[in-house]
């Protein structure tokens, strides 16, 4: 495998990086996960839009250009001559001291890595995921921005124990006032009647690129959504739940808590914006060649 690390293309076993990188050391950095799908990435600017902020949110100074983060990207595909793939691309505060002085980092690290995708097992897009609602708390909008994509995943992976324990596929995480922000790597929606609801991000919630494709697909074909705070009861009470994000992209729940969620089953409303998504991916990505 080829990975792109600050610059150069190198074998996956070359790219290696300094202990004292501040995003080994502290989390310090910001990263994306981005898809391609038969030859053309979704959504590529949306990602890079988001990264961008994420870098002025921890003040991380970039020393290369939008069309720079495009061009790496597109070009770690070709080197690996992978048409369909999963990308991460992470940028870290780079090479410090052990003091968290982010001033002693000079120059950040960069390095973009694309594989194979591998995420949920084939059929649970069939027959929908159970998720549990889990005592770990999202970090509090008001410690670190939930808009930022940081590499501050410690407690998303303290939530995805959990859930994994209780014999469940995700883990929905609460803010500090009891109300859903998200899940440990997908934004959350339900449906209720004609009505598509999913956490603001005020409530802890990523503002997600396949959450914002599913807003844009919604109203495309006449459904109301509205970013509203919603509790456990909400999902309860919902007629169908779903999850999404680059990896997962669109996936159903059928149970949480152990209630099933409507009749139990994927719903009407989940497949109809599922057809949509993969309209919208043929429609709206950027070519690799
Ligand atoms: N929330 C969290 C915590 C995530 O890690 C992700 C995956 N990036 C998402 C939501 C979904 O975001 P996106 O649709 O941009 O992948």
């Amino acid at each position: 495998m080829i990975v792109f690390l600050n610059g150069e293309f190198v074998e996956d076993h070359q790219a290696t990086v300094s202990v004292f990188d501040h995003g080994l050391l502290y989390g310090d950095g910001i990263f994306e996960g981005i898809r391609a799908y038969d030859g053309q990435v979704l959504e590529l600017d949306r990602h890079l839009d988001r990264l961008i902020n994420s870098a002025k949110y921890i003040n991380l100074h970039m020393p290369w250009s939008k069309q720079d983060l495009r061009d790496f990207v597109l070009e770690t595909l070709r080197r690996n001559e992978l048409h369909s793939a999963y990308i991460r691309l992470v940028i870290t505060r780079g090479r410090g001291d052990l003091s968290l002085d982010p001033t002693r980092c000079t120059t950040p690290t960069i390095f973009i890595i694309a594989t194979e995708v591998n995420l949920y097992p084939a059929e649970l897009y069939q027959t929908g995921i159970k998720a549990v609602t889990v005592a770990t708390r999202r970090v509090a909008g008001d410690a670190l921005d939930a808009r930022a994509k940081t590499l501050n995943y410690l407690n998303n992976i303290l939530s995805k124990m959990e859930a994994t324990a209780q014999q469940a596929h995700e883990a929905v995480l609460l803010n500090n006032e009891g109300y859903i922000s998200e899940c440990s790597a997908d934004n959350i929606f339900i449906v209720k009647g004609q009505q598509l609801v999913t956490p603001p991000a005020h409530m802890g919630a990523l503002e997600g690129v396949t959450r914002n494709i599913v807003m844009d697909i919604a109203a495309e074909i006449g459904l109301q959504c509205q970013e509203s705070p919603i509790r456990p009861y909400d999902v309860y009470a919902a007629d169908e739940c779903f999850l999404t994000g680059t990896g997962a992209e669109l996936i159903p729940v059928v149970e949480l808590d152990h209630r099933p969620i409507g009749a139990g089953v994927p719903g009407k409303t989940f497949q109809q914006l599922l057809k949509g998504f993969h309209k919208y991916i043929k429609a709206h990505a950027v070519l690799i060649d």
